[in-house]
């Protein structure tokens, strides 16, 4: 026998009943939504290992490392780390008399130096004449 679900994975609702087999699986529906469901484990990884991803991120970590530390690929914790920063760290936009500026190629700035400094000239040299 399967065990009872918590809640519809949906709504959340705790009124489910047993609505036949699927896959020899147990299907549950919901009443106070109708939908019916299988799946009694939550998809997905847990919030706690999504948030100390997060955390591991900000400490300067890898995406790699922080994948190999916790058993999930790097692209996971790439999107977890994405969709936490979606929600708290909206894009600035530039405000007041800011200009956007684009740089397309990499300028020297080359000062002389002075005459008298490397120039193979000697500077001390006695006045002739
Ligand atoms: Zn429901």
């Amino acid at each position: 026998m399967s065990e009872h679900p918590a809640a519809c994975p949906v709504c959340g609702g705790t009124a489910l009943i047993r609505s036949g087999h699927a896959c020899g699986r147990q299907r549950w529906r919901c009443k106070g939504c109708g939908r019916q469901f299988t799946r009694t484990a939550p998809r997905g990884k847990p919030a706690a290992m999504k948030h100390e991803a997060v955390s591991l991120y900000c400490t300067g970590l890898s995406l790699n490392a922080i994948g190999k530390r916790l058993g999930v690929s790097a692209q996971s914790v790439m999107r977890w780390v994405r969709d936490h920063a979606r929600g708290r760290c909206p894009k600035p936009e530039p405000t007041g008399r800011a200009v956007v500026v684009e740089i397309d190629e990499v300028w020297h700035f080359v000062q002389k130096k002075p005459a008298s400094s490397g120039s193979g000239r000697r500077s001390s040299a006695a006045p002739t004449g």
